[in-house]
């Protein structure tokens, strides 16, 4: 079979490294790929959002099965686009990613199903949100409504900040489009953990558990960033919690998305606030988390191609997951200055004598590979434990070495 794999990250390398191990996968196309996707595959020089351009790829190399990484071709309803002109494809319909794409569509379809989450108002009015900005009391929550690449969630703690922030939100250019609609949520406490799933519109597979690191700096301080590191499996959830988020959220999710004529064969992304014995949905993604699919697939037995084919053809009733006992972790190597101003192009060293390293930000340039983004490489290890699993990380992290090379030294350091 023929893949092709929309996107750029690590999460698209782990992907095609993943696929890369099942018999059935003969060639892999990632678009656009990266300096490391192109050792498992052919990289294809198409943006994740050129959806046209991605189409005529597919349709020109006969390709048997596309998966989409990010959000953005999801949300352009890449899905529909495809299947209309008869190709199999891995990810929601245009209507279903707007459970990412719309944070005031998802906030709906909740209350609808009565999936617990925080209480919420939403606005077009600018006036009318700055009136209410402390409708639910202090530190609140502003939330762009559209795509703001993981930007679009302010928690101002006071009034000052708040009307800062609601200005910056819906009258600067800095969120265009995404912040005409915003609304204003009630501000949660608690544990954050969050659950992937397969599913297929009719069936719901949970993954095994992950846990990220999303602070810049040791002991959770710092900027937020896209994921400094993560973890699997998370030591937050017990089966008893697993149980619940399986009754009170994914469930109801399915028969949502039923109930609106959703075509959803892709993977659920529930971002959770656990508090005692009470959780509440965050968010949904409708995608892999680039950090969190990092640590999961390489525990992951069961062959992903066939569970994509079984997702695509709706018939994952009849797929079992099996996971390894072995536990994962993964660093991310990121360049100093992340996740505001940093410098791009320094050549990476070492990686020949490393694996299970899944590159995020890097690109061939004069047959080396140099540095591309903000997180440049994930390095993951399997082990016995978290900690055999980690130590190996940190040993080969030592190996690796580009200019300004910055990561934090306490991801999955669970005994303090
Ligand atoms: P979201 O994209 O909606 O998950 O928001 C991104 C991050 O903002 C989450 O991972 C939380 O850390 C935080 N966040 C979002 N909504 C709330 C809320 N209602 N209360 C507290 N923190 C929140």
């Amino acid at each position: 079979m023929k893949v092709l794999i929309i996107g750029s990250g690590g999460r698209e390398h782990t992907i095609a490294w993943k696929l890369n191990q099942s018999e059935q996968v003969s060639e892999i196309y990632i678009a656009p790929g990266n300096a490391g996707t192109q050792a498992v595959g052919k990289n294809v020089d198409i943006k994740a959002d050129d959806i046209e351009n991605l189409l005529s790829f597919a349709l020109e190399e006969k390709i048997d099965l596309t998966i989409v990484g990010p959000e953005v071709p999801l949300v352009l309803g890449i899905t529909d686009l495809f299947r209309m002109n008869n190709l199999s494809i891995i990810g929601p319909d245009a209507k279903g990613s707007k459970l990412e794409g719309s944070k005031a569509f998802a906030k709906e379809f909740m209350m609808k199903y009565k999936i617990n989450t925080a209480q919420y108002k939403e606005y077009t009015d600018f006036k009318e949100a700055k009136s209410d900005l402390g409708l639910y009391g202090y530190p609140m929550v502003l939330k762009a409504d559209g795509l703001a690449g993981g930007k679009g969630v302010l928690i101002p703690e006071t009034e000052k900040d708040a009307a800062e922030a609601l200005d910056t939100l819906m009258n600067s250019d800095k969120f265009g489009d995404a912040g005409s609609k915003i609304i204003i949520e009630e501000f949660l406490d608690g544990i954050e953990a969050s659950m992937l799933c397969f599913v297929d519109g009719e069936t719901i597979l949970p993954m095994e558990t992950a846990q990220d690191y999303k602070r810049a700096l040791d002991g959770d301080l710092g900027l937020n960033t896209g994921g400094m590191g993560t973890y699997s499996p998370s030591v937050l959830f017990d089966d008893t919690l697993k149980e619940k988020v399986n009754q009170e959220v994914l469930t109801p999710f399915i028969k949502g998305v039923q109930a609106e004529g959703i075509d959803f064969r892709g993977i659920l992304f529930v971002g959770l606030m656990i508090k005692g014995d009470e959780i509440k949905v965050l968010e949904f993604n409708v995608r892999f988390g680039d950090p969190e699919t990092q640590v999961i697939l390489p525990r992951l037995k069961t062959d992903l191609y066939e569970i994509f084919d079984k997702m695509n053809n709706k018939e994952l009733d009849q797929i079992s997951l099996e996971w390894t006992n072995e536990k994962a972790v993964c660093v991310v190597l990121a360049s100093g200055g992340y996740p505001e101003i940093y410098k791009k192009g320094y050549e990476i060293k070492g990686l020949e004598s490393v694996d299970m390293v899944f590159h995020a930000g890097t690109r061939l340039f004069d047959d080396k590979v140099v540095t591309n983004g903000g997180r440049v490489l994930g390095v993951t290890s399997l082990g016995e434990s978290i900690e055999v699993a980690r130590k190996k990380s940190y040993e080969k992290i030592k190996k690796i070495e580009f200019k300004d090379m910055y990561y934090r030294k306490d991801i999955a350091k669970l005994d303090d």
